[in-house]
């Protein structure tokens, strides 16, 4: 048996998109906190997201906060990284890229992600690939000795 605490955490780390699609109230304001296994964090990492249906997809923002714990390239001590990044994704389900006529379409549009209407959005996935991003931006402490010529 799941208990409800685990049924929450379920919904706001994997979201059904055909849910969104047919509710998309329940996923305008959805609350997230994660944990992860090989990116340290003090505390859990705080997520906001409003997943919106569009026609041919779906949009996901989010704002995520709080602080990663990194380990200095250089000294090798660990220093604290604040995370406060907000990001906007599309995502097109993939009957509409199919056929060259959308595609054409499509390629006007920024960056998109293809998704499954039968699909999930991994949300724990999406917000650990931007802190990855984030990490690889600070490869050392602040300190004068570790910084980068
Ligand atoms: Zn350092």
């Amino acid at each position: 048996m799941e208990s409800s605490q685990d049924i929450a955490k379920q919904i706001n780390e994997r979201v059904k998109v055909s849910d969104v699609v047919r509710n998309p109230k329940a996923f305008s304001n959805l609350q997230g906190s994660y944990t992860f296994e090989d990116l340290k964090t003090e505390g859990p990492l705080a997520c906001e997201w409003s997943i919106q249906p569009e026609t041919t997809g779906l949009n996901i923002r989010g704002h995520l906060k709080g602080t990663m714990e990194l380990e200095c390239v250089r000294c090798l001590e660990p220093f604290p990284v604040p995370v406060n990044v907000e990001l906007d994704e599309h995502y097109v389900f993939d009957r509409y890229v199919d056929t060259s006529e959308k595609e054409k379409e499509l390629q006007s549009e920024d960056f998109y992600e293809i998704v499954n209407e039968e699909g999930h959005l991994d949300l724990k996935d999406l917000a650990h690939q931007f802190l990855i991003l984030e990490a690889e931006n600070q490869p050392a402490c602040g300190r004068s000795e570790c910084r980068f010529a």
